[in-house]
């Protein structure tokens, strides 16, 4: 598998493109990585290495789950806002962004912000409707950039789930001028009830690896936001379908398979709790992650953001609440300790909408990523050293669950 994915990475990515991600992404994200593991070790200080910037709340599709006020007047970060976001974070050795939305490509002033930072690596989650070959053309000559354009289902599905008229071809149109400009290209689906059987598939693996797509990463749908539409949620069995399957699939197939949720030896785990990553929501509140919409601290401040994120005792205390009660997701498993705490600390509600506190309220608990019974180690050597040295949970799980730390797991 690694060969065929390789040559094929080297055969179809611009030699610029290949230089950023393998400096900019490959060391520097490992070194911020380790950097983040010792400034916790020594001073207890909780920096994400991965920082995931919403600039912008506008979109030009209205998709089922999603919790972004995209119907809303536009709320955005500006380019001095997320400038300084990343300079501050540069400087504690930061170099990986996830640039979310809304539509990414909405903002006027997206180009300018990544060709400000050549030294850095940005993931774009987008639709791709908006990629124009022009667009592709500007993000191959900047090289450091990769998009990852999601999609939800077949035609039928794409139209129902996304709140659109030919929502797939556009979005495909959109992966082939990335495709054609030789960019480091990914496709993103949000699993559920109605795409699973169509997309979490080795014969849609192969389709993405004919076209030409690099790399794919499953993410699970959560019933979160103003229109949850529960029905459409995987059950316990399926969640464990979709680990079995990707841990099987990257032994194989020559496609590189993402995902946030587990370690090495395929324990559950909380981007959000392990302090690996936080997010910025497109009124500058910086939040636990991006579907926990509440905030004590804001980017729109002189203070350099390391200093907002390390004295934040609202974020303290929800990384460590949450690595008391689950290794999976608070919000899925536990809708009521989000509520708690963020009333504890007088959290505000980010939300255009302000309505994110009773949408918490009616929450029901319900299952997510951790199956304490059902856990899937990685098969192929190379997720396992990956995982086991840059991505695990990095302790945080001690008092919940000490067997997983006793030495050499
Ligand atoms: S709280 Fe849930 S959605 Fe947020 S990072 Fe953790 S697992 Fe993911």
């Amino acid at each position: 598998m690694i060969f065929s994915l390789s040559s094929r990475i080297l055969r179809t990515v611009d030699p610029v493109c290949l230089a950023k991600i393998g400096w900019n992404f490959g060391f520097k994200g490992a070194r911020s990585v380790m950097m983040f593991k010792k400034r916790f070790d020594t001073t207890g200080e909780v920096f994400p290495p991965f920082l995931y910037l919403s600039i912008l709340n506008s979109c030009n599709l209205r998709c089922q789950g999603c919790w972004v006020d995209v119907d809303k007047p536009r709320e955005s970060m500006n380019l001095d806002e997320l400038n300084k976001i990343v300079h501050d974070a540069k400087r504690r050795g930061n170099a990986f962004f996830g640039v979310l939305g809304g539509e990414p490509f909405m903002h006027p002033e997206l180009f300018d912000f990544l060709a400000t930072h050549p030294d850095c690596y940005f993931q774009i989650f987008t639709n791709g409707q908006m990629i124009t070959p022009k667009a592709a053309e500007t993000l191959r000559k900047l090289g450091n950039a990769t998009p990852l354009v999601s999609v939800e289902g077949t035609s039928t599905v794409s139209n129902e789930r996304r709140g659109g008229k030919d929502v797939l071809n556009r979005t495909l149109r959109g992966l082939q001028n990335c495709l054609d400009a030789r960019l480091m290209t990914g496709v993103a689906t949000s699993l559920c009830q109605t795409n699973i059987d169509d997309l979490l598939t080795k014969e849609w693996l192969q389709k993405l690896i004919d076209m030409g797509v690099h790399y794919t990463w499953y993410h699970t749908y959560r019933p979160v936001g103003p229109q949850i539409n529960e029905q459409l949620a995987l059950s316990p069995e399926q969640i464990t379908q979709v680990r079995r399957f990707v841990t099987s699939m990257r032994a194989t197939m020559p496609i590189a398979i993402v995902d946030a949720y587990y370690d090495h030896n395929g324990k559950a785990l909380c981007p959000m709790a392990t302090g690996i990553s936080h997010h910025i929501g497109p009124t500058g509140g910086v939040e636990p992650c991006p579907i926990i919409q509440f905030a004590t601290d804001s980017v729109r401040t002189d203070r350099d953001l390391f200093d907002v994120l390390t004295g934040s005792a609202f974020l303290k205390d929800f990384r460590e609440t949450a690595a008391k009660h689950t290794r999976g997701c608070i919000v899925l498993e536990r809708p009521d300790l989000v509520k708690s705490l963020a009333e504890r600390h007088g959290a505000k509600d980010t939300t255009i909408r302000q309505a994110a506190f009773a949408e918490v309220s009616r929450m029901q608990p319900r299952t997510s990523q951790w199956r304490e019974e059902e856990e899937i180690p990685e098969q192929h050597w190379m997720y396992k050293v990956a995982k086991r040295f840059f991505y695990n949970d990095f302790g945080v799980y001690r008092e919940l669950d000490p067997a997983a730390h006793s030495p050499g797991k």
